[in-house]
């Protein structure tokens, strides 16, 4: 079966910066599931993925405007100690926080701390990255018409209730 509308997919992945690290992957876990259609990930992964079969590997480059977008330089804050949802042990750059903002929590980068203030940085962490997807597809099945009720696949790799 190919990939198209209501199949459940599951595929394992390498994902990194263009011709730059490594930034995360799933070759040693268990393959992740997805319900095709539903914008579970990013439009643009789902539509490069769109026709492939089981045991096919593809390569796919996306630019920041199809990923995380462009670096917003004025999304980065000043910010109370004590306005951090949760504060790590040791707050030093490059340490995910989370922010307790007017809307809602936030996560953000620390990009420098003081004794009271902290520097976040509020970008996604792959914001202003070109990603290059290596995906190669473990399986692909018919939806359940309960996973497609919920808009989302179930069992191993997908979501548990
Ligand atoms: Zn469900």
């Amino acid at each position: 079966m190919q990939i198209q509308k209501d199949a459940v997919v599951t595929f394992f992945y390498t994902l990194s910066e263009l011709e730059g690290k490594q930034l995360e992957d799933n070759k040693d876990s268990v393959p992740m599931a997805y319900l095709h259609g539903h914008r579970n990930l990013l439009p643009a992964l789902e539509s490069a993925l769109e026709g492939l079969q089981e045991g096919e590997s593809k390569t796919i480059v996306l630019p920041p405007e199809q990923a995380y977008g462009k670096l917003d330089p004025s999304a980065q804050q000043r910010v109370p100690i004590k306005h951090l949802a949760s504060k790590p042990k040791r707050l030093m750059p490059g340490v995910i926080v989370r922010i307790q903002t007017d809307n809602g929590v936030k996560t953000g980068t620390v990009i420098k701390a003081g004794k009271f203030v902290v520097d976040v940085d509020l970008n996604h962490p792959f914001a202003g990255k070109t990603l290059q997807f290596e995906v190669t597809v473990d399986s692909v099945r018919e939806a359940s018409t309960e996973e497609i009720a919920h808009g989302h696949a179930h069992g191993v790799g997908g979501h548990h209730h």
